[in-house]
């Protein structure tokens, strides 16, 4: 009899699966429909020898000590501040858009305080700022929106940005300083020998088995388990009686090259022209060393693995009619999929201790002995 069947060996099941089994000692099934573990953030060696990630490029960047610290016990780090350029009228220019992105594409020598006034003057004056077009009209007004914002949106997510909750491209901010990095978090580094190889040392424990190739429908009834916790698709789960939750998928083309180097940093936006929305090459993010280089292209599409939550209103509504069916199982719903949001992989890892903290509550209620350390 198992404690614990736990649907879905990505960072929600797999951070759950090592709690429980480590810090309460409680017996854990743990199926993925895949052949692998570690969900989207899998990482593995393609034929070359280079490291590369199956599912997009994974970069880990937390402003969450606690998060850190508790990934920490699995690996060790290598620092990476991941850069981005945007492919723009000819010139590859930084996104996040700064102070050098603004010199470059218009030939000018403005400082901090100078660039600031050129974005007010072409910021529009939006009260009210609900969807995503509102965000970077009144960042940067209307043509820098064009430039950089509007035709990979679109691409991306098959809707305008005026379609579209403001958080999504309030994930990429504006600079006036020189800072060309794509994210400022406290802690940005990658693990030391990889995402598998960091999942594989969370799941290392006698009381976690993990059943592979194996959609959780074929084994429910025959395998007795005490509670569930489904870190899939929340719709699947209620066999999309309120209709399919509207995800955006990807496809990726790798490619290898017979070249040590491709591009100038590690990824590469091209808002305005090609299928696809980014071109990423593996070697900046993992720091490996080869004589060839591996890359990724993303092109979005509709079908196919569910990868991306669409946040927007109506879909907000739907999800809120699936979650009130969660409240009436005894099952946790947890993840990108699960609960239906746009997450980082350490927003899913802090969703996860905060269930098993709850779930440390409800089974052991009066003893505080138990608290978690991380
Ligand atoms: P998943 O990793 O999706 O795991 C869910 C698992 O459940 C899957 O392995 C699936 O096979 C399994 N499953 C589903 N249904 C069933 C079933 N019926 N039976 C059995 N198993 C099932 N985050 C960052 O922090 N930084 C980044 O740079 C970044 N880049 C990304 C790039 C791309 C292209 C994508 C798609 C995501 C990116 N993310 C990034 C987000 C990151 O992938 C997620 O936050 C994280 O992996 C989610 O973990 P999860 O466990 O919730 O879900
Ligand atoms: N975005 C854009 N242009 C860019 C980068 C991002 O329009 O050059 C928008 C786009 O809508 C994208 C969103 O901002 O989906 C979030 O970007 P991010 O890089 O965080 O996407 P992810 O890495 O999650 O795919």
């Amino acid at each position: 009899m198992f404690d614990y069947l736990i649907v879905g060996a990505g960072f929600a099941g797999s951070v759950l699966a090592e709690r429980l089994a480590s810090i309460e000692g409680k017996k854990i099934l743990l199926v993925d429909k895949r052949n692998h573990i570690g969900g989207n953030a899998y990482d593995c060696y393609n034929n070359e020898g280079i490291l590369i990630h199956k599912y997009g490029p994974h970069i880990f960047h937390t402003n969450s000590k606690e998060v850190f610290h508790y990934l920490s016990k699995f690996t060790e780090w290598r620092n990476y501040q991941h850069k981005v350029l945007a492919c723009v009228d000819g010139q590859q220019v930084p996104i996040p858009i700064n102070l050098n992105t603004i010199n470059n594409l218009y030939g000018l020598n403005l400082s901090s305080a100078e660039v600031e006034g050129f974005l007010a003057a072409r910021a529009e004056d939006i009260a009210q700022v609900k969807t995503s077009e509102d965000v970077v009209l009144k960042a940067v007004g209307r043509e820098l929106y064009e430039k950089f914002f509007k035709g990979y949106t679109k691409k991306q997510w098959d809707l305008d940005p005026s379609e579209l909750d403001a958080s999504v491209t309030a994930r990429v901010p504006t600079r006036i300083n020189k800072d060309d990095r794509y994210f400022t978090d406290t802690y940005q580094a990658m693990p030391l020998h990889g995402f598998t190889k960091m999942f594989e040392k969370m799941l290392d424990h006698p009381n976690i088995k993990i059943l592979l190739n194996t959609d959780y429908h074929e084994v429910i009834n025959e395998i007795p388990y005490a509670k569930m916790i489904f870190t899939g698709p929340v719709d699947e789960y209620f066999d999309y009686c309120y209709g399919k939750l509207p995800y955006r998928s990807l496809q990726f083309k790798f490619e290898t090259l017979d070249q040590e180097q491709f591009q100038q940093t590690g990824t590469i936006n091209y808002p305005n022209d090609y299928a696809f929305t980014r071109i990423t090459e593996f070697k900046y993010l993992t720091g490996q060393k080869h004589t060839k280089t591996s890359l990724v292209y993303e092109f979005p599409k509709a079908e196919g693995d569910p990868y991306y939550p669409i946040p927007r209103p109506e879909n907000a509504e739907l999800y809120k009619k699936y979650q009130q069916l969660t409240q009436q199982t005894n099952a946790y719903f947890v993840g990108r999929l699960a609960t239906y949001k746009y997450y980082n992989m350490d927003q899913v890892v802090a969703q996860a201790l905060n269930t098993f903290k709850k779930i440390q509550a409800e089974t052991n209620p009066i003893s505080d002995e138990n608290k978690i350390s991380i």
